[in-house]
């Protein structure tokens, strides 16, 4: 049986004050500004869990769409001829839905399963961390993390990793699950009286990669404006498709199809929730100033 060390002595990484335990063992919250983050354990190469193919036949329409918005809202910023690198790019959709539109795309990609998948669609990617897999001082005009920035460690040296990373008027776009959403808020308030697993699936625990983080409106833009960045654009991004939803649900071998068919129904109830209020996927598009 696992046990959990609760952290009696973390800072916060937007605002320094001490954070407080939030509901789950491994997750926290920042009192002073409502920045979350977790102590899970990070397993990339190390556990064999997620059954592939499912999860991308799942995955694939939702992303592609938030793709294309993202471009479609960020594309003006920045030159046609732009080089983007996407950092944490699987399988290599966002580099394709960018080179459609006549940009350079590279990827970097940690996974080796993932990042053998991007090469072998005829992608330019690097197998490696960001940024020291990296040739010293490249840089790049974009700079995309498209569901990866919560699950990194130590975001403010990723923020300045970033800053170093991009030319002159670069641009940072961050698409990730912000903790303003209506699914985020209502798990965690079922997870207060009880109902744990919701919650424990917004923070993905037990998955190779779970989430360290859930950012706000508030709380990303505080991190980058501090690192040298100015917020340019934002947008609300389509969280749960029906499309393909019920193989999201199922792409984890440890849920069965009675407990995969009941989370179907409450993610439909939540989608239409999320409809109502805010939307649990945001972007955020930063220019560097500094
Ligand atoms: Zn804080």
């Amino acid at each position: 049986m696992l046990t959990y060390k609760r952290e009696n002595s973390m800072k916060c990484d937007i605002c320094s004050a001490m954070v407080s335990p939030d509901v789950l063992p491994e997750t926290y919250r920042c009192p002073s500004c409502g920045f979350f983050k977790s102590t899970l354990p990070v397993q990339i190469n190390e556990i064999e869990r997620i059954d592939e193919t499912a999860r991308e036949h799942a995955l694939k329409p939702i992303r592609t769409a938030n793709f294309r918005q993202i471009l479609d809202e960020c594309g003006s910023l920045f030159p046609s001829d732009a080089e983007i690198l996407d950092v944490g790019c699987a399988h290599g959709w966002f580099l394709e839905a960018a080179k459609g539109r006549g940009y350079k795309a590279i990827g970097i990609e940690p996974d080796k399963e993932m990042a053998g998948r991007a090469l072998a669609a005829g992608h330019e990617v690097v197998t490696g961390f960001f940024p020291d897999a990296l040739p010293a001082g490249r840089q790049f005009n974009v700079i995309t993390f498209n569901d990866v920035f919560e699950h990194l460690p130590d975001v403010p040296a990723m923020a300045q990793a970033v800053h170093s990373r991009l030319k002159a008027n670069g641009f940072a776009i961050i698409n990730l699950p912000v903790s303003d959403g209506a699914v985020f808020r209502a798990t965690r308030a079922a997870a207060k009286i009880g109902v744990k697993g919701p919650y424990e699936r917004m923070w993905q625990t037990g998955l190779p990669s779970p989430h360290l983080s859930y950012f706000s409106a508030a709380t990303l833009p505080r991190l980058m404006e501090r690192t040298g960045f100015q917020l340019v654009q934002q947008g609300e991004l389509e969280a749960i498709a029906t499309n393909g939803l019920y193989e999201r649900i199922r792409y984890d071998r440890n849920i069965g199809a009675l407990q995969a068919s009941a989370l179907y129904v409450a993610a439909q109830g939540m989608r239409l929730l999320g409809h109502l209020t805010h939307s649990d996927i945001g972007y955020f598009a930063f220019k560097k100033i500094g």
